[in-house]
This record gives C-alpha cells, structure tokens and sequence, in this order.
C-alpha cells in the first residue's frame, strides 16, 4: 500500500463545472435516479449528492450500448461529453451525451415508493415508514440540506461571537427541570434520567467559557399526539455571561437569525429555488410584554381559558398581529408569567409576578423560549424553596452560583420547529428526519 496523502481526488465532476467543459469528456458518479426511454433514445437523470444530472443516450453518440442492468437506484459512473440543453424557456443548462455507464452496485429490489417523481405523493406516515428511501427524493433531501444550513448558520455566527461549542450529558441523574415529561431508564440498576434540555450544564459553564452553545438532542415524554412535539428533537441552545440585561439574549438571537437566513439565501439558494421557501427578512423584531399581548388575544379571540400561557390559536393570532401591525414574521413576547416559567428564570426585580424573560414567535409559532437566569446563591435556593423543591438534590447545580457566576442567560431554539415553519409545513415531522413521537420509534 502506498503512504496516505490527505487528499482524496475528486472523481465526479459536480454539475457547477460543466460550463468550462463544453465539448469535453467528463465523469460524475451517483445513482441512476430516473430512466425515460424514448425507444431510439433515453433520457437518465443521475442523481449526486447534490443535484440531479440529466444525460442522454443515443446509440449516435458512442460504441456504449445501454444494458439491462442499467436500472433506477443503480450506482454507477457515467462519462459523456457536456453540452448545452435544449430547455423550453431558454434558460442555460447543460447535460452529457453519454459514452459510458459503469455500474458500480445493483439494488436487490424496486423502490417501495415512488422517488423519482418531482414530489414524493405518498401519505406522511408511509413516508416515514421508507425514510431511508423516500430521503432520496430531491424535495424531501432539500428539507435537511436547509436544516443542515439552520444548523451551520447557528453554529458559524456564534462561533464568530467569541461562543465555544459544548456537549452536555444526556444521561442524567437528576431531570433537567423535573415535571411530569422526563424518560426514565435503567442505569445499571439505578433510574436515571434522559435530558429534556441542557439548561443546567450549559449555565455552569458560563464561568468557564463565559458564552457557550450546543446543538444536539434532547428528549421529552409528552405523552400526546401533536403536530409540533416530538419526543426527541434537536434544541439549539446557547447560554452567555455578562448580559447587561435580558434583551442582551433577544438581540443576539436576531443576529442568528439574520445570519441563518442570508446564509440559506446565499450558499442554499438551489434547495430554497427548488422548495419555494419564503426566506424571511429581518431587520428588527418586535417586542411585546405578555400581559398586553394576552390583553390583545382576549379583545380578539373567544373561548380562552388559560391565562397564564398561550394556547396555540393565541400565538396564530399574535403571528398575524406581528405581520400587520410591523410587517414581520418573528414577535417577541416577553415577561412571562412569574408561575409559568422554571425555577432558575429571573423574576423581575420591578414585577416580581413576572420574569425577565421571553419567547420567540416566528409566523404564529413558538419556536424560542429564554431569558435571564438567577445567579445569586441565596436568590436561588430561596427560589427553589418557595417552588417546594429540596435544594439539596440540586448540589451539583448549585455549585455554579455558590461558588460565583456572572449575570448571564440563554435560550433554547428547535430546529425542527424552525425548519417546519420556515418551509409552511403543518407537521414537524416532515422537517424531521427520522421522528420519534409517541407511536414511532422506526426507521
Ligand atoms: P410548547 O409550549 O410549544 O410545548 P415548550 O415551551 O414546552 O414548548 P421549551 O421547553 O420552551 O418548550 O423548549 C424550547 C423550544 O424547543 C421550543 O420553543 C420549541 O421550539 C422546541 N420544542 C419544545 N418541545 C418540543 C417538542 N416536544 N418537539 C419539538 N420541538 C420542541
Ligand atoms: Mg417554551
């Protein structure tokens, strides 16, 4: 064997080249995605990671015959010479007159769904059922290439803001926040806990690291059956020291967000082409306190029962509030409700029935909640007194504020929620990949 170099040669040309190589013989590498055979000719979309690649077959253009085992799903090479499409609209496109196919894998069996077609027309849970096939699909891929940017944009601006990335446990002894919707598992024989949020760890280590962040899983026992909850889903979460205040949290989260969208518009703009996605512009994002937003629901909406929190036509109604009144998709909502919020949020030193902090709304959905957290010892064990919670089974935790932690806050953001929203979808399970909820725990 010969020494390792750390280069790995590119051996399909991807379909953005093809300009400079007109006239020229290439080779790309995919799956054979869709076969039209015209009888004296055929048509074979190549599918790569990215793109599809339309190439002809003529028995005019080479010696190659196309063969039997020439069949969809297949992998293969395909070499052929570029040139210019003939397209309806005279739109500049390019494909390959084909000279060679090498197939490099044989599928056992015909797709269970069709995926080849521009859309996959099958129910939501057949869908799911065949996710490792239906994925392939360039409408349902282009779903997780944007949230693979939501992701990146997240990542990339905070990293920029002096954030450092961190993985909490997801094992835990202690739920996270307690309540009703933690999984319980057995732990070699003790009961431990799966995290329904990083929330303690990522504040403890704001003294380390002053402003942190984590993309990852987390996991929630929500025993219903809706189109926004899923039992495992990924929760972008930062947490930053030395806030001046809470809106400190609220600005750098449109930041992100300004971030996340210009980056989806720029370096995803063939998957927001191809899935209509009405990217949104922010320039600045609302604010409105939760007593006179309730105020505003309760003048416009009938049957409202609770208020201590919204319900999800209160937030609908808000959304489009939001849109009319300032001509933006996103509204923050903040001072919530001192009762309704966890036991390590700020109370309003102003208001104590009231917290410093918020939720965002993006079109009528709550896809943020945060605000600022307790950082004096004595506050929070109080706190949790009052709350009826044993102070000595969060020793840990407490560890942060006994032994000092600057003012600080964060927030957590569900990129499933996001991404359903940004992409109109009426269930978060199409902008999941592969959803756990309450009946599905496959593929
Ligand atoms: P909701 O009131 O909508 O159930 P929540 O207030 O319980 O949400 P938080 O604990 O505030 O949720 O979580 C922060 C964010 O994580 C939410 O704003 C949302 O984007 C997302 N999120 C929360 N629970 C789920 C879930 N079960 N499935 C998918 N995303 C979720
Ligand atoms: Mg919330």
């Amino acid at each position: 064997m010969q020494d390792m170099t750390g280069v790995v040669p590119v051996t399909s040309m991807p379909y953005s080249q093809f300009k400079e190589h007109v006239g020229e013989q290439v080779a790309i590498k995919g799956a054979i995605h869709n076969i039209r055979d015209m009888s004296d000719f055929a048509f074979i979309i190549v599918r790569t990671a990215r793109e599809l690649i339309q190439c002809v077959y003529s028995p005019e253009f080479s010696d190659y015959r196309l063969t039997p085992d020439v069949v969809e799903q297949c992998s293969a090479k395909v070499t052929g010479k570029v040139v210019p499409s003939e397209t309806r609209d005279g739109s500049e496109r390019y494909e390959l007159q084909i000279s060679d196919i090498e197939i490099l894998s044989t599928p056992a069996a015909i797709p269970p769904v069709v995926i080849s077609k521009k859309q996959v027309t099958c129910d939501l849970a057949t869908n799911l059922d065949y996710r490792p096939v239906t994925l392939r699909n360039p409408k349902e891929r282009a779903i997780f290439k944007i949230q693979e940017g939501i992701q990146r944009g997240f990542r990339e601006f905070l990293t920029k803001q002096n954030f450092t990335e961190v993985h909490t446990p997801k094992i835990n002894f202690a739920g996270a926040e307690g309540g009703t919707n933690v999984f319980k598992l057995d732990y070699f024989g003790k009961t431990v806990y799966l995290a329904q949020s990083p929330q303690l760890y990522k504040q403890a280590l704001v003294p380390v690291f002053e402003r942190v962040f984590e993309i990852g899983p987390v996991f929630r026992a929500e025993h219903h059956d809706t189109s926004r909850h899923l039992n495992e889903y990924i929760s972008m979460d930062f947490e930053m020291g030395f806030i001046e205040d809470f809106t400190d949290i609220m600005n750098m989260e449109t930041g992100a967000l300004q971030y996340i969208m210009n980056l989806l518009k720029t370096e995803y703009a063939p998957e927001v082409e191809l899935l209509k996605v009405d990217i949104p512009e922010i320039k600045t994002i609302p604010c409105v306190k939760f007593k006179d937003a309730k105020a505003l629901c309760m003048k416009k909406l009938k049957n409202i029962t609770d208020m201590k929190d919204f319900e999800p036509e209160e937030e609908a109604f808000l959304g489009k509030w939001a849109k009319q009144q300032f001509g933006s998709d996103f509204l923050f909502v903040t001072h919530y409700l001192s009762a309704k919020r966890p036991f390590y949020t700020m109370d309003d030193p102003e208001d104590p029935e009231v917290t410093l902090s918020f939720d965002l709304l993006f079109r009528g959905l709550e896809i943020t909640s945060g605000g600022q957290r307790i950082h004096d010892y004595n506050m929070q064990v109080e706190k949790m007194k009052k709350l009826g919670m044993n102070p000595d089974e969060f020793e840990t935790y407490l560890m942060l504020h006994k032994y000092g932690a600057p003012p600080h806050g964060g927030l957590g953001l569900g990129l499933e929620r996001l991404t359903m929203h940004l992409l109109g979808f009426k269930n978060v399970r199409y902008a999941t990949m592969f959803p756990r909820d309450i009946n599905r725990v496959t593929p």
